[in-house]
């Protein structure tokens, strides 16, 4: 039945497919005890799941080492080892025959007593495997029970994802070789799903309220996310429309395609940096096809979520080194250090539940509280230096005894490596990201101990405004346009300058249309952003007098309100 809804366009393009719908069912099996002979049919039905659980795992090993590489495919061989743990089955027959409890109750609390139990091991490594046993009981649980689980790892034909949400895990391990798009009840701009949509070039739609009513599966659904429509059981007639407006869109951008080569100057001869913010290897071929002039923020948590541990030195080492190796040394690269917690968990390590997690243990707090983990990291970076031009970027930063602790820290690396005769970039340059209105307060004093600032407009806009980025009730009242934020922008970008350093932004605002010109006229000095934004941008720039756009920012932040600002600004175009 035809049915529309709207939502938050978060990646732009136009997707007709088929839906294919996550729905987690949430579980909860019946405890009631197996009659005296039932032992034997409950056993049975418990060792059927576990063997199909094994089937399902080795065929995702196969397909996803075959799709999406070796790293995704060992996501799932250390689901097949924990699968294999005699410990397990034991554990559940157990229940079965001697607790005499029904084989999906058996299997709920089985695997809730081993997942507990490795929880509290004290070595890390072992207490990582928690969520992957929660995960394998899942699977195994949905065979004895019946209960289906879509695989967005490999997908057999093109779809558009539809959920009511997807974890940053859930979005990486998608084949994108089959999403043509997604939409999700919840979300906002800068939710981690957005931003990998937006690297990936996905479409996407979050925030669509309601959307999982109109959807059951199969159906086919246009996804307009220009306009953050989603309509489906489309007619005929839309069909053809939309065909009609896609095409007009990839027209759009192959024309700026075309500005590749050409330099990000206004016309008054004013030059700004443009750098892609990528999260490994794998989007530097958008970086280098859109004319990217570095990157302006790795986000090098994805290496710590799509993982089954912790990764090594040496596995930090390779995934750096192709990065800068492939940008050349020529175009610099910055690595944020490891940004965790908030938002964004690890499969493989039980985060202690917190009451305000994006207040709560993140990020640098967690680098500075982990010292093996941050100077494993630092060694990586300062290691794989040598093969181009890294920086290093510590996120999170309220105060420069902070930004003190991880230079220390940085500093012991080099000091190991240079006594251990191992090569390593020395002049690394050093910057910090501002995110938290404790760092606009401070740069002109933090301004003195780095080489660079960059501007996290995703978080400092939820820290400034006390807006969770990722809450669809309050999405109105996030606003990096609000005259606070671009208040704080231009405090950060002047204190830099008078202590001769320079300010970048690597928030979506620095790939926000709207925002182009003002913040261009305040003297930003390098936007980092999804590569694919880069084109749309930079024509932005060279249609501008670099005197006009110094005096729209003048009066932008003269302005008493978000809605002022927008109108100083002029509307926001599609490319
Ligand atoms: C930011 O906060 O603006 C930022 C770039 O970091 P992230 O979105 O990864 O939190
Ligand atoms: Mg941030």
């Amino acid at each position: 039945m035809r049915f529309e809804c709207r939502g938050i366009p978060v990646s732009d393009g136009i997707a007709i497919a088929r839906a294919v719908v996550l729905r987690p069912v949430e579980i909860t099996p019946d405890p009631a005890e197996i009659a005296p002979d039932g032992a034997e049919a409950e056993l049975s039905r418990f060792s059927e799941a576990l063997a199909a659980a094994k089937e399902q795992i080795e065929a995702l090993v196969e397909s996803a080492a075959e799709r999406l590489g070796e790293q995704q495919a060992e996501i799932f061989r250390a689901h097949l080892s924990v699968l294999e743990d005699p410990v397990l089955e034991e554990t559940i027959q157990n229940k079965i025959t001697q607790e005499r409890h029904n084989a999906p109750y058996a299997i709920a609390e089985g695997i809730k007593e081993i997942a507990a139990l490795f929880q509290q091991l004290r070595d890390p490594y072992l207490q990582e495997r928690a969520a992957d046993i929660r995960d394998v009981g899942r699977r195994i649980l949905e065979n004895a029970t019946g209960a289906a689980r879509v695989e967005l790892s490999c997908l057999t034909e093109d779809c558009i994802v539809a959920a009511r949400d997807l974890t940053p895990s859930e979005t990486v391990s998608m084949d994108f070789a089959h999403t043509l798009g997604f939409v999700t009840e919840l979300g906002g701009r800068t939710s981690h799903t957005a931003i990998i949509s937006r690297s990936m070039e996905i479409p996407a739609v979050v925030g669509a309220a309601g959307v999982l009513e109109g959807i059951s599966g199969g159906e086919t659904v246009i996804l307009d996310a220009l306009d953050g429509c989603v309509v489906v059981d489309p007619t005929a007639a839309e069909i053809e429309c939309y065909e009609g407006k896609r095409r007009d869109f990839l027209r759009r951008r192959e024309a700026l395609a075309a500005l590749r080569a050409l330099p990000a100057q206004t016309r008054d001869g004013k030059r700004f940096e443009l750098c892609a913010n990528i999260g490994g290897p794998g989007d530097l071929a958008g970086a280098v096809k859109y004319g990217a002039q570095g990157v302006g923020l790795y986000r090098t948590e994805f290496l710590y979520m799509n993982n089954t541990h912790f990764p090594s030195e040496e596995e930090q080492f390779a995934a750096y080194r192709e990065v800068t190796a492939e940008m050349g040394a020529q175009s610099p690269v910055i690595v944020r250090t490891l940004d965790i917690g908030g938002d964004k968990d690890l499969p493989y390590y039980a985060f202690e539940r917190e009451d305000n997690p994006f207040l709560g243990w993140r990020a640098i707090r967690m680098c500075l509280d982990r010292r093996d983990l941050f100077k494993t990291q630092l060694r990586a970076i300062l290691r794989a230096g040598v093969f181009g031009k890294l920086r290093i970027m510590f996120p999170m930063i309220i105060s420069l005894e902070e930004l003190l602790a991880a230079r220390e820290i940085l500093e012991e690396c080099r000091k190991e490596l240079r006594a251990e005769g191992v090569p390593f970039q020395e002049d690394i340059e050093v910057g910090i990201m501002v995110e938290t209105p404790a760092a606009v307060m401070m740069a002109d004093v933090l301004a003195a101990y780095v080489d660079f600032f960059s501007i996290g407009t995703n978080d400092l806009t939820q820290y400034t405004l006390a807006v969770d980025r990722g809450n669809p009730r309050i999405a109105g009242r996030y606003d990096p346009l609000h005259p606070a934020v671009l208040r704080s922008i231009k405090r950060v970008i002047d204190a830099s300058h008078a202590a001769g350093k320079w300010t970048g932004m690597c928030g979506e605002l620095a790939g926000d249309l709207r925002a182009a010109a003002l913040l261009a006229g305040m003297g930003l000095d390098e936007f980092s952003m999804t590569a694919s934004s880069i084109p749309s941008v930079k024509k932005q720039l060279r249609d501008l007098d670099f005197s006009d756009a110094r005096a729209l920012a003048e009066r932008a932040l003269a302005a008493a309100t978000a809605d002022e600002v927008r109108r100083i600004a002029g509307p926001r175009g599609h490319i």
